[in-house]
């Protein structure tokens, strides 16, 4: 086994915190020196033998622990900080908060350059939705016309999902895409029922209580559509892909944007 590697975790208490506390606790690859949300604080997350106390005050973590990693699940508003704070300890990030903007992905990657550490930021750690990405981009460079259907938990703060945006962005690369040309935008008599426009591809926001993730990409071309979906049943989804990104930042000295980058696809 290699070494073991320090970590610290945000947004501990969420959905998704939570569920990634308790397994990288259970993961002797990794020792968990820090759980910080301000919710639950003082609450014990417990995993086997092993057992962290959450707490509210991040920097006192990283002074006293030294963490080499901070996986953080936060909101956009709080990973921003986190982020900064975390290279001015030189601890690297892995994060999977999404909402961010353009110019925060900027910062993050100037950030790292001059600092010359490593980062991840991925807006969808399931495996599985990065090779839906993966196929639409295939798919892409054989239809003209795709719409994507995002769907989430009713709790979920952003619309659309940072992955819905994502493939977008993959599709309109895979297709050379004029930016903002829409498919073809016709009157709405109920305003917003054709969904928003992401770099000319229609995207349909969902949220309804008994979700967790998925997202449908459809392709439609003469006489034939094609769909490519993914659902998350469950939060455990996203545990593979970030113990995968936590062991990668340790080997990289830059921004990396998108868990892609990090598979041999
Ligand atoms: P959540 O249940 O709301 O958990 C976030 C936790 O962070 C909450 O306990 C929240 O407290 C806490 N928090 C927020 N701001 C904070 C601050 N300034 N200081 C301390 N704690 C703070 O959300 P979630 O469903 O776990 O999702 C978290 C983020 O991950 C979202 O951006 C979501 O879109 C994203 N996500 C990404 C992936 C992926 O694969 N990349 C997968 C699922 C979700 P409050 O409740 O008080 O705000």
């Amino acid at each position: 086994m290699g070494q073991v590697i320090k970590v610290a975790l945000t947004g501990a208490s969420g959905r998704v915190g939570r569920v990634l506390t308790e397994a990288l606790l259970g993961d002797e690859r990794f020792h968990v020196v820090g759980a910080v949300d301000r919710v639950g604080v003082g609450q014990e997350i417990r995993s086997g033998k092993n057992n962290i106390t959450i707490e509210p005050d991040l920097e006192g973590i990283f002074s006293r622990f030294r963490p080499q990693v901070m996986v953080d699940f936060t909101s956009a508003e709080a990973a921003r900080a986190n982020f900064r704070l975390a290279l001015a300890y030189r601890v690297r990030p892995v994060v999977g908060t999404t909402g961010f903007t353009l110019a925060d992905l900027d910062e993050f990657h100037s950030l790292c350059e001059t600092q010359q550490i490593g980062a991840i930021v991925a807006p969808n750690f399931a495996i599985g939705a990065i090779l839906m990405m993966h196929f639409a981009s295939l798919a892409a460079r054989y239809f003209n016309s795709v719409e994507i259907i995002e769907l989430h938990h009713d709790g979920k703060k952003d619309a659309p999902s940072g992955t819905a945006l994502k493939t977008a962005e993959i599709i309109a690369h895979a297709q050379a895409r004029e930016e903002g040309a829409p498919n073809g935008r016709e009157s709405e008599s109920t305003p917003g029922c054709r969904g928003g426009c992401f770099q000319g591809i229609p995207i349909h926001s969902v949220r309804l209580p008994g979700l967790v993730a998925h997202q449908e990409v459809i392709f439609g071309g003469t006489g034939q559509t094609l769909s490519i979906r993914h659902d998350t049943t469950s939060r455990e989804a996203f545990v593979p892909g970030v113990v995968m990104a936590i062991q990668k930042v340790m080997e990289i000295n830059r921004f990396v944007y998108g868990l892609e980058e990090l598979m041999e696809l």
